[in-house]
């Protein structure tokens, strides 16, 4: 049971990440219950630092 065939069925057991709230994209964690991309849940402050490339708007979704 390694990388290859064998373990992609275990690909599609449930998402870690939901749609955010608060950022909209699909970073909220589901089980820890903050945002993994904004902070939401975590901080009342947005999450977000200089290095970062893509933009934490709701026009950007990953569904
Ligand atoms: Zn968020």
């Amino acid at each position: 049971m390694v990388k290859g065939t064998t373990s992609f069925g275990r690909m599609n057991k449930g998402a870690t990440h939901i749609i955010c709230r608060r950022c909209g994209r699909r970073s909220y964690n589901k089980r820890k219950h903050y945002c993994a991309a904004c902070g939401f849940g975590r901080s009342k402050r947005i999450r977000e630092y200089s290095w970062q490339n893509k933009p934490l708007t709701r026009a950007y979704r990953l569904v």
